[in-house]
């Protein structure tokens, strides 16, 4: 009970607005705390690594949860694992069911990989959801959707949602009919009714790898997954959210598949979509061959994570390497503060009027930015501004701890400190405590050559207000 009183107080204070895709336009959030946010993102077709473009979008859609639950609401969210798929089967070493579920497992393990070194935590094994385990319920979806008339059956057997039932879809664009039909689908059967139809069920003659017990045998349409798992998983959808090259087709037939199947039931009231990586000019994508994964990049991948949370969510952005660089400073200085207050490597001057007695609150500055339309990159520049201002003064224990208690609670929210960077052993916590008595003693001949030995592993810096390091990358 109180425990709503204090979430509710909290909405009113943090009241977050983003551009809503299916409105067009900047909403308001409303929902009741007291009820999980249900939310499902569109996940990767594993018949690859993903890049950075990809990852630039689960990245987000994960810092969207991850915000959501740090303004006090509770969230379900869930996401799918593509594991069926033309471009999978075409791949497999052997046309087999265990070789497809060995190839997929195999790649989606790697994904899992990826976005756990990008630091993005809210995916994990139990909220993502492979096509493979939900074939029954897809294939119900769709002899459903025949039933109540939204689809009709072509001479070989395919299924194909019929357009003209089409009514008020928000990503519906009028005549537009060139390269509707995906590359996911392009054996298109002889007898559809109309070029805007788009497949639910792909007879298949030619494989051995297929799916139907009442069907004709064969394989899903790629549109159909995400409404069945919404639907079994999560019932009404509140946030929906992907990639925007999915918007006018796959997210557009998921609208219509819902909708028909439970038309006083908004499928997702809000839509996030996440623009593109451009790299070298170009959206980064496979078959343009400008793509990047996260293998190639030198850079510290939290730094990446950093550099990512700087971009716009929704606008397409250019992936710049010069860029990361001009953030290493602002990213170093957040680790360098982080570890000198947890250290208590800060000096407290004898005289207390020297030391910092004014405001140190950020945190809740860094969550009304965001509560902007995501405004990130405002948000981390309130950071580096904080960072900046604490990094060279005197503290007490009682400021350094709250200080601290700042950044850990920032950090919970962005997830950009790498900890691994901030590890001292003990021999080096020795090594600077010799240090430090022999500054006492101002022997500073011998703490100069002691400071240039610990520049060899760490980045160091030593002021009259205290000293910080972390390793070196
Ligand atoms: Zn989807």
């Amino acid at each position: 009970m109180l425990l709503n009183k204090m979430i509710e107080a909290k909405n009113e204070i943090i009241q977050l607005k983003f551009y809503n895709s299916r409105t067009k336009q900047l909403d308001l959030f409303v929902h009741n705390p007291n009820t999980p946010i249900n939310m499902y993102t569109c996940g990767p077709t594993v018949y690859d690594r993903v890049h950075l473009g990809n990852l630039k979008t689960f990245l987000w859609s994960d810092f969207v949860v991850q915000y959501l639950n740090t303004i006090g609401y509770k969230t379900n969210h869930i996401m799918n694992i593509t594991d069926i798929d033309d471009k999978i089967i075409s791949r497999l070493p052997e046309q087999t069911y265990e070789s497809l579920i060995q190839y997929t497992s195999y790649y989606t393990e790697k994904f899992l990989d990826d976005i756990s070194k990008l630091g993005i935590k809210n995916y994990t094994k139990k909220n993502i959801h492979k096509v493979t385990d939900n074939t029954d319920s897809m294939e119900q979806m769709v002899l459903n959707l025949i039933e109540k008339d939204f689809a009709y059956e072509t001479s070989d057997g395919s299924v194909y949602f019929d357009s003209t039932k089409i009514i008020d879809n928000p990503f519906y664009v009028q005549n537009d009919i060139e390269g509707y039909e995906s590359g996911r689908d392009i054996i298109r059967s002889n007898d559809i009714r109309n070029p805007r139809d788009f497949v639910l069920w792909k007879v298949k003659t030619d494989r051995t790898v297929v799916w139907g017990k009442k069907l004709t045998k064969g394989t899903f349409g790629w549109d159909t997954e995400c409404c069945v798992l919404c639907d079994k998983l999560l019932g009404k959808v509140n946030i929906k959210m992907g990639g925007s090259d999915l918007k006018s087709k796959h997210h557009c037939n998921e609208i219509s598949q819902a909708e028909s199947l439970h038309p006083n039931r908004i499928y997702g009231d809000y839509w996030i979509h996440f623009g593109f990586l451009n790299f070298g000019g170009d959206k980064m994508s496979k078959s343009i061959g400008n793509v990047l994964r996260l293998d190639d990049i030198k850079y510290n991948y939290y730094l990446v994570r950093m550099y990512l949370l700087t971009k716009s969510y929704k606008n397409d952005v250019d992936y710049v390497d010069d860029e990361i660089l001009l953030l290493k400073k602002d990213f170093i200085n957040f680790h360098m503060l982080y570890n000198k207050l947890f250290n208590k490597f800060y000096r407290t001057h004898k005289n207390d009027k020297f030391n910092y007695s004014g405001d140190i609150i950020v945190y809740n500055n860094i969550l009304e930015i965001i509560s902007d339309n995501f405004n990130t990159f405002d948000a981390l520049k309130e950071l580096v501004k904080y960072v900046d201002k604490f990094m060279k003064v005197y503290l007490t224990e009682e400021y350094a701890n709250k200080i601290l208690d700042e950044l850990n609670k920032v950090n919970n929210l962005f997830n950009i400190l790498d900890e691994n960077l901030l590890e001292i052993n003990k021999e080096t916590t020795d090594f600077i405590n010799q240090r430090e008595e022999l500054r006492k003693l101002k022997q500073f001949e011998k703490t100069d050559l002691m400071r240039e030995e610990l520049k060899k592993t760490f980045i160091f810096e030593d002021e009259n207000t205290g000293f910080s390091l972390i390793k070196k990358f």
